[in-house]
């Protein structure tokens, strides 16, 4: 059984295009950019 956490330290990590954040989770969602830079406030 492959572990969680090795499964996701295996994964290519995403980063922010705009801050160079490493995004995990909702990558898909938000693109390139990470939940900071892609508030709809901004
Ligand atoms: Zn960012």
């Amino acid at each position: 059984m492959i572990n969680v956490i090795e499964f996701f330290r295996n994964l290519p990590k995403k980063r922010c295009h705009k801050c160079g954040d490493i995004m995990y989770e909702k990558a898909d969602c938000y693109g390139n950019l990470c939940d900071d830079c892609d508030h709809p406030a901004l």
